[in-house]
């Protein structure tokens, strides 16, 4: 049964017993996220409009901005000479009429606007043979018979615009919001603590609400809005430092001791000298790793910044105390890559290494018995190293490549295997620092800001489809020289063979047409991955000139001496995958080139994306524009987000608060850990019903 709305109501109470709510209403502001009148207070108004901005038309000329409501007097499609769809609506407010069009309007508006009907207006006039019009105005329709509008706003100068949905009206919807404070206003309770209050000069919450809602002052809301992002990031970072500081203090990592018995060994093996920036990172996870505490560390760097060699010292520190270290990659083709690479590196010093993929085979089963008794040392492999039926014989530390390719529950999973082992997560390019604060808050941070030396920067073209035959003869200069070219093509879903060249007709006019004389070969990541393999391999060894491919040598692929990379339909790709592709060349001291192929039409984004890529080579760079075009959501890709919903704060406008957020959460942590304090009494309660969830989640 349900509850009657008798009870003393609170402002968590379900909003549809609200009186004058109702099922039907109830319903509409659910869409909006509203269910209870806490909710509503903090469903914010999208825009705010002024009563002198509700003139008479007759008093109106064209340039003047305005918001008013009016009657529909008639509504007239057509369909202009050249084919666009034209849609006129004559308004009349009594006394003056306006002309509100639209071209290529939506079709749903045919059966919108019905003569007579009330029309709520707001845009520009302009004037058009002598007659005021509105071109695509925001508009709203009203009930047909007007509500009431209470008193209380009628006095008001300055009116808010919420978002709406179903048939919710901007003048019930702020019936609804007046009488909600009235009822409960004096139920809302504080969140922040009051010297945080003071130290950022905020406003209380229940004040910083109605200021929301009722303020007059355009200046002191933008304040206000300030506060609910601090507010909201301010917990978002509490956690993040509980959950740090509760990882700091348990003391069940491995400890390490620096032995410097492999680490010397490798290092002068090595056929270059480590930068400056490797050698600090080292230090850094020496440093985690020989402490009690189980290290959880992401390391960044621009890619070919050599984070490989740095794990890799990693991995024989926990070797040189006698236990395993595994690194885990997020494809075949790269497992098979960092197998070669750190044999050839260790030949010769006693490290036994061994390989894990996917599948089922007697070599497998080898390598697993091998990784259960010890015998494996250093542990290559995909997410088959994550399979239950994989058991180390004592894992001391996991490296994982290319980190964003593995879901939260991957991560998790491997920060439980039984002993703690210590955690690297590599991240294949920068991520921009406001991101990695909101998402990965508990990680310790390593970042390489330096490129090895000898690296010429990579030059980089954008050039339309109409020119690729000059994209070809500079690959030709490039082929003659005995070096070796990437051309990739966006990966096509069987079910979307929109109008883009696919891989296999590039690959067919390629070889047949541009360059018969020259070894091309195919790579896609439909291929069995034994095929897959055969090919990379015979790419790195020179075997192959072209290498035509999809998407699948986005990351991580080292072969020096490819040096042109060239990218078709490159205003499909977002910006973080363009720079992995571009940094697939580059990687030797060869002077490297990139071609950015465009295909009309471009969006202006693509088009931003595609100077951004010719403007800079610096990923840390990039990477904060990409944040800025894609927004954080889009920012990881559909592989992973774990990134909170924010209801109030920008991760790219608030920076600055989110920084001051975490500094002030950090700080109370540390003074205050278990948020005992009396001061802290409504942090501890707030923070365990808000965050309780994702607490769990995180809390391995
Ligand atoms: P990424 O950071 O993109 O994973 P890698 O670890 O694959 O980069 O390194 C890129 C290339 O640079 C590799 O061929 C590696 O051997 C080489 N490399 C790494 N460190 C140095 C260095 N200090 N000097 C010269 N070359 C280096
Ligand atoms: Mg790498």
């Amino acid at each position: 049964m349900e509850k009657s709305a008798s009870t003393q109501p609170e402002i968590t109470m379900p909003i549809k017993f609200l009186k004058g709510v109702g099922d039907q209403r109830a319903r509409w502001l659910a869409k909006l996220g509203i269910t209870t009148p806490l909710d509503l207070m903090e469903h914010f108004p999208r825009d705010y409009i002024s009563r002198s901005l509700h003139p008479a038309l007759i008093d109106c000329k064209p340039g003047d901005v305005v918001a008013f409501t009016a009657q529909i007097s008639f509504v007239d499609f057509r369909t202009t000479r050249t084919g666009i769809k034209l849609l006129n609506l004559g308004v009349s407010d009594g006394k003056a009429t306006v002309i509100c069009t639209w071209f290529r309007y939506p079709p749903q508006y045919e059966t919108l606007f019905k003569p007579a009907r009330l029309i709520w207006l707001n845009g520009t006039l302009s004037e058009h043979d002598g007659q005021l019009q509105m071109l695509h105005p925001e508009f709203e329709l009203l009930v047909s018979e007007e509500e009431e509008e209470l008193d209380w706003w009628k006095s008001r100068s300055v009116l808010p615009v919420y978002p709406l949905s179903g048939k919710l009206t901007q003048k019930g919807m702020r019936n609804l919001v007046y009488r909600v404070f009235e009822l409960f206003a004096d139920q809302i309770t504080e969140r922040l603590p009051s010297e945080l209050l003071e130290r950022h000069n905020y406003l209380p919450r229940r004040v910083a609400l109605q200021k929301m809602h009722f303020g007059l002052d355009a200046d002191e809301r933008e304040k206000v809005l300030k506060r609910f992002a601090y507010e909201e990031l301010f917990f978002s970072q509490i956690m993040w430092a509980r959950h740090k500081y509760y990882h700091n203090t348990s003391e069940n990592g491995i400890i390490f001791e620096n032995k410097e018995l492999l680490k010397r060994q490798l290092w002068e093996r090595l056929p270059f000298r480590l930068t400056n920036a490797q050698i600090r990172v080292i230090r850094e996870i020496f440093a985690d790793m020989c402490s009690q505490r189980q290290m959880s560390r992401m390391l960044q760097g621009d890619v070919g910044s050599g984070k490989t060699i740095v794990s890799l010292f990693a991995m024989l520190l926990a070797i040189d105390n006698g236990f395993q270290a595994a690194l885990m990659a997020p494809t075949e083709i790269l497992a098979d890559q960092h197998y070669k690479n750190i044999t050839k590196l260790l030949d010769g010093m006693d490290v036994r290494i061994a390989l894990l993929k996917g599948g089922k085979s007697k070599a497998k089963d080898e390598q697993k018995s091998a990784i259960a008794s010890g015998d494996a040392q250093l542990i290559i492999g995909t997410h088959a190293l994550l399979q239950e039926d994989v058991e180390f014989e004592a894992l001391g530390m996991v490296v994982i490549d290319e980190q964003h390719r593995f879901g939260v529950e991957q991560r998790a999973a491997l920060a439980r295997k039984d002993r703690h082992p210590d955690l690297l997560y590599v991240s294949a390019t920068p991520i921009p620092r406001s991101l990695s604060m909101t998402v990965y808050g508990d990680l310790e941070l390593s970042i390489l800001d330096e490129l090895p030396p000898n690296r010429k920067e990579i030059q980089t073209f954008v050039r339309s489809d109409q020119k690729i035959d000059t994209v070809y003869s500079d690959l030709r200069k490039e082929l003659s020289k005995g070096r070796q070219v990437y051309i990739v093509c966006p990966l096509i879903e069987e079910s979307d063979k929109m109008d883009l060249l696919d891989a296999q007709r590039l690959y067919e006019y390629v070889s047949q047409k541009v360059f018969p004389q020259l070894r091309c070969t195919l790579l896609h990541g439909k291929m069995p991955s034994k095929d897959k393999d055969a090919i990379m391999l015979e790419f790195k060894s020179g075997k192959i000139d072209i290498l035509v491919s999809t998407t699948v040598i986005e990351v991580g692929v080292d072969v020096p001496n490819a040096s042109a990379m060239v990218v078709m339909h490159a205003e499909r790709f977002g910006l973080a995958q363009l720079h992995q592709l571009r940094g697939r060349v580059g990687r030797g001291a060869e002077q490297s080139f990139c071609f950015l192929i465009s295909f009309d039409p471009v969006s202006k984004v693509g088009r931003e994306r595609l100077n951004t890529m010719v403007r800079t080579n610096d990923g840390f760079v990039i990477a904060e524009k990409d944040l800025e075009l894609r927004g954080p959501g889009e920012f990881f890709g559909k592989e992973q987000s774990g990134l909170p919903k924010f209801k109030f704060a920008s991760i790219i406008r608030d920076q600055d608060i989110l920084l001051q957020a975490r500094n002030d959460a950090f700080e109370i942590i540390r003074k205050d850990p278990d948020l005992l304090d009396e001061a802290n009494a409504f942090l501890a309660r707030k923070f365990r019903d808000l965050y309780s969830q994702r607490e769990e989640l995180i809390l391995y």
